[in-house]
C-alpha cells in the first residue's frame, strides 16, 4: 500500500509518500495562512500525488479524526473548528486519516524501536507536546486532547517568571521549555531577538546565562516528566522535536534526571530516532494499525 503522507505544523507542511514503513518523494511547504490558500495547497499536495491508495495526514492541534482545533491559536489562526477532513475529502475519494502530529509521531518511534508495550514521546519544538503508547494502544482521547503535556503547570518557572499561555493557563510548561518560550526567555536576557537555535549555540559556547536558560527548561522538563511516569510507571520516554533533539536538551535533561532524583522514579531519557520525519512516518503506519488507536 502507498500512502500519501501530510503533516502540517504552524510555520511548514511536510509532505511525502509513504510504503512499508520507508518514505520518499519529501517535500517541504510553508503552511499558508489562510483557510483559502491552506485549502490550494491541499489540492496541490493530492493532485501531484500518483499511484497512492490513502491519504494520512498529522496536524499541530487536537482533532476528533474530523476538525482541527488549536490550544494555542498561534500556531495557525484558523484551526478553530476547521473541518480538515471535510477539506481532504473534497479533494481525494481515497479513504483518509486525520490525526494529532505529535500522537502520529509517537506511534512512528513505538513502531520502530520499541520491545515494550508503553510508550511515551514528547516533542521540544515551536510548542510542547506528547504522544502517548499504554498497552500497545496510542491514547488518542475522545476529544484528540491525549498528550498535550505543555499545557500542564511547570512547577519549575520560567527565568522571567511565571508566563500567561496561549491556551488561557498561566505557566505551562509550554512557556518554559518550548523553542518559542527559549526565545522569549533569551531575548528579554540579552536585550535582542534571539531564537531557540541561538540559544543552543551561544550556550555550547560558553555562554553562562544561555546555558542557565536551558539548564531551567531541562528541569522544568524533567520533574514534568517525572510527574507523569510515577502517574503511569513508564520506563522509558523519547525526546525529539527540533529543540528536543538539540545534543544540549537530551544532555541537561539527562544530568537533570541524575539530580535529586530517587532511582525508583528515574526515567530512561532517550532521543527520537526519525527526526524530522517521525509525523509522516508514524501517520503512515497509524493508517494501517488504526484498530491500535483508542478512543478516536
Ligand atoms: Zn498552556
Amino acid at each position: 500500500m502507498t500512502i500519501l503522507v501530510i503533516d502540517i505544523g504552524g510555520t511548514k507542511i511536510s509532505v511525502a509518500t509513504w510504503s512499508e514503513g520507508k518514505i520518499a518523494d519529501r517535500a517541504v511547504y510553508p503552511t499558508p495562512a489562510s483557510p483559502a490558500d491552506f485549502e490550494d495547497c491541499l489540492a496541490l499536495l493530492i493532485r501531484n500525488a500518483s499511484g497512492i491508495n490513502a491519504v494520512a495526514v498529522c496536524a499541530t492541534g487536537f482533532t476528533d479524526g474530523a476538525v482541527m482545533y488549536a490550544v494555542n491559536r498561534s500556531m495557525i489562526s484558523f484551526w478553530n473548528g476547521y473541518p480538515l477532513r471535510a477539506t481532504v475529502e473534497k479533494l481525494t475519494t481515497l479513504p483518509v486519516i486525520i490525526v494529532n502530529d505529535a500522537q502520529a509521531a509517537a506511534w512512528g518511534e513505538y513502531r520502530v524501536q520499541s520491545s515494550d508495550k508503553d510508550l511515551m514521546f514528547v516533542t521540544l519544538s515551536t510548542g510542547v507536546g506528547a504522544g502517548l503508547i499504554l498497552d500497545g494502544q496510542l491514547r488518542h482521547g475522545p476529544r484528540g486532547l491525549a498528550g498535550h503535556l505543555g499545557h500542564s503547570r511547570s512547577q519549575v518557572d520560567a527565568l522571567d517568571g511565571c508566563q500567561p499561555c496561549s491556551c488561557g493557563q498561566l505557566g505551562c510548561l509550554e512557556t518554559v521549555a518550548s523553542g518559542a518560550a527559549l526565545a522569549r526567555q533569551a531575548s528579554r536576557e540579552l536585550g535582542r531577538e534571539v531564537d531557540a537555535a541561538e540559544v543552543h549555540t551561544l550556550a555550547t559556547d560558553g555562554n553562562v546565562r544561555m546555558l542557565t536558560l536551558l539548564q531551567n527548561a531541562a528541569l522544568a522538563v524533567k520533574t514534568s516528566l517525572l510527574q507523569i511516569s510515577a502517574t503511569l510507571d513508564l520506563r522509558r520516554i523519547l525526546i525529539g522535536g527540533s529543540v528536543g533533539l538539540a545534543p544540549l536538551t537530551i544532555q541537561l535533561i539527562k544530568q537533570a534526571m541524575q539530580q535529586d532524583t530517587p532511582d525508583l522514579f528515574k526515567v530512561d531519557i532517550q532521543p527520537a530516532r526519525l527526526g524530522p520525519d517521525a509525523g509522516l512516518i508514524g501517520v503512515g503506519y497509524l493508517f494501517v494499525d488504526r484498530r491500535h488507536v483508542t478512543s478516536q
